[in-house]
């Protein structure tokens, strides 16, 4: 039995350009990942590949093929050439489902992980991340943690300096935003703004010194102004209720808010764990959000537990 712990990420940049022709958008996307995680534990079966889930959110998550640790089983067991796989798949959910946070992306970058420890198949890191880019744009970063610029469709990683710790609380919202959905909204609010939506009407977005310095530094306060998600007015614009939340953390003492990825998960940064944890209890006492946790990172990538 083999049990995998891999972490959640907030973008603490996500720049949007335009709408491509090949329906994705140019990201420039500074992923963090932060200790709240899922746990992966894979077991032998005879009876092919299976899932089972336990968790807050459980019933949320597909238990089908569709499931991002049973398809990203199937790949790598495709890749070596086993035909006839057998591992049952057990997720500890503890990421939000459909939360912006890449809670399935995470499941399958920990079960490319489990299956490869499990069917000890010794697989180069490298192509692990190979393998993670077919499963989605957001499963290579679950592999490597840490902080990274993606670019591309946010699959391209390059590894960035971190120092130290940054403290952050997650608000939890009622039921998930469709991650399609918001990059929709998106485009139709550029189109009504007048800016347009293509790529050829967005600049190709870059990530920001000013941010990329203050990771470095492991300055808060400077992370805390530079923050940014350029599908925060579209989140936002779908469920309005989220403002009351950013406003609710804010006032509790947060160094700064934003929605995460694409929502509806509200992200915090706090200045340290004491204020991380007063941030999380004026959130839970608000009535603006289901509940809220506090937790810390950068943190590694997907990783076997001792
Ligand atoms: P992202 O930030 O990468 O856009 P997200 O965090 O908003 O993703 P997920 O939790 O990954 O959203 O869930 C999005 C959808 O993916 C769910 O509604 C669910 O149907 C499907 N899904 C597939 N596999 C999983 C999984 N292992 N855990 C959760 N959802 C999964």
């Amino acid at each position: 039995m083999i049990t995998v712990r891999v972490p959640a990420k907030v973008n603490v940049q996500l720049g949007v350009g335009g709408l491509r022709a090949d329906g994705f958008h140019d990201l420039a996307n500074v992923f963090f990942a932060v200790a709240l995680g899922d746990e992966v534990t894979a077991s032998d079966s005879s009876e092919g590949i299976t899932l089972s889930c336990s968790g807050p959110d459980a019933d949320a998550v597909p238990l089908d093929d569709s499931n991002l640790a049973a398809r990203a089983a199937r790949l790598l067991a495709a890749h070596h050439g086993i035909a006839d796989p057998g591992v049952h798949l057990h997720i500890a959910k503890a990421i939000p489902v459909a939360g912006g946070m890449a809670g399935g992306s995470a499941d399958g970058a920990a079960a490319l992980v489990a299956c490869d420890a499990l069917w000890k198949l010794d697989t180069p890191f490298e192509t692990l991340l190979e393998l993670a880019a077919e499963l989605g744009s957001d499963v290579p970063f679950a592999l490597l943690g840490g902080v990274a610029l993606g670019r591309g469709r946010g699959e391209i990683l390059e590894p960035l300096a971190a120092e130290g710790t940054f403290h952050w609380v997650f608000a939890v919202a009622d039921g998930g935003l469709s991650t399609p959905a918001v990059f929709r909204e998106c485009d139709r609010l550029r189109d009504e703004a007048g800016t347009g939506s293509a790529d050829s009407d967005v600049p190709t977005p870059d990530a920001d010194p000013a941010l990329l310095a203050a990771l470095a530094d492991g300055d808060a306060v400077a992370l805390a102004a530079a923050l940014t998600n350029d599908l925060q007015t579209a989140a936002l614009s779908l469920r309005p209720a989220l403002a009351a939340t950013l406003r609710a953390g804010t006032e509790a003492g947060a160094l700064g808010a934003l929605v995460s990825g694409s929502g509806p998960t509200c992200a915090f940064l706090a200045k340290d764990a004491d204020g991380a944890a007063a941030v999380a209890a004026a959130l839970r006492a608000s009535g603006t959000c289901r509940t809220a946790h506090a937790t810390y990172g950068p943190v590694p990538g997907a990783a076997v537990v001792a």
